[in-house]
């Protein structure tokens, strides 16, 4: 007899933690596809690539239906895709740009629920795992625009679960901290930068590199994914790496004023 394998969709799986999360499906016995905006041809024996551009309604429709017409259903959906912009004040970026990072960080998730959660409701199962980051509880100075798109995704998640969770389908979010990948070389400059700005954006620039270049890889990441994936009830919220515990363990029992002072700390503001 033949065991059907559960089929997983990674966004943004040609780098970083989308790749180490589709290697780790795999390993794990999924039929993974993962995604690029590139589409290029899976290097990758363990996972098949498929296009896609989270920001466009028609790129989303079309790798999902392809997905569906070669593997007839899918188990779980893993939103990873997202980009950061460099640290810099919130008014030093338009509002251009505050549109990108929302297009992609928080309507991706949205346009890649809406084009998946049909079927999934319709099998009647399903796992959606967002990737947010400890930022999107936690809010730090100087990535104002990313902070307030992960929040978003994080309130998004937890409304998602409870309208879902009646059709056996369960949201989770995994909440990274600093993880070691081509994020901060792949971040946006601010567009619209003001020299008022330019000692603490060279500050705080050089204490992020520092905490990334030191920071854990992104298996760690992959490996949480497995275990929310897993969980037959699964949490709402998961961190993954060491800063991230920290900084949850801080929010939930430290008073407000010392997550504050700690933070102002970690990041040398006056
Ligand atoms: P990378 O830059 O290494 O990877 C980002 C991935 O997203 C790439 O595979 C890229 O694919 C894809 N991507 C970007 N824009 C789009 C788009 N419009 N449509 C489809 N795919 C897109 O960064 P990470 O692996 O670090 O980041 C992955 C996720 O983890 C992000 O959501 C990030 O916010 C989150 N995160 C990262 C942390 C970190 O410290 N690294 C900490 C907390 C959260 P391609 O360019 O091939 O299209």
């Amino acid at each position: 007899m033949t065991t059907i394998k559960p089929v997983a969709l990674v966004t943004g799986a040609s780098s970083g933690i989308g790749e180490a999360i589709a290697n780790r499906l795999a390993a794990a016995g999924y039929s993974v596809y993962g995604t690029s905006r590139r589409g290029t041809p899976a290097l990758h024996q363990a996972f098949s690539m498929l296009a896609l551009d989270v920001t466009d309604d028609a790129s989303v429709d079309a790798a999902v239906a392809e997905l569906l017409r070669r593997e007839g259903r899918i188990d779980l959906l893993v939103n990873n895709a997202g980009f950061g912009l460099a640290p810099a004040a919130a008014e030093e970026s338009s509002i251009e740009q505050a549109k990108a990072v929302f297009d992609t960080n928080f309507l991706g998730v949205v346009r890649m629920t809406r084009a998946v959660v049909p079927h999934m409701r319709r099998q009647g199962s399903g796992r959606i795992i967002n990737i947010g980051s400890i930022l999107g509880v936690v809010s730090v100075p100087y990535v104002a625009l990313y902070v307030a798109s992960k929040h978003a995704v994080d309130g998004y998640s937890q409304a998602l679960d409870h309208e879902l969770r009646t059709h056996g389908i369960r949201v989770v979010v995994i909440e990274p901290g600093y993880t070691r990948t081509a994020f901060e070389s792949n971040s946006l400059q601010a567009d619209a930068k003001l020299d008022v700005y330019e000692d603490i954006r060279v500050k705080v620039t050089k204490v992020v590199n520092q905490a990334m270049a030191t920071a854990e890889g992104p298996d760690v990441v992959a490996d949480v994914v497995l275990k929310a994936v897993r969980a037959e009830r699964p949490k709402l919220r998961y961190t993954a790496g060491k800063t991230a515990a920290q900084l949850q363990f801080m929010r939930r029992f430290a008073p407000a004023g010392v997550l504050d002072t700690g933070i102002r700390k970690a990041l040398q503001l006056a």
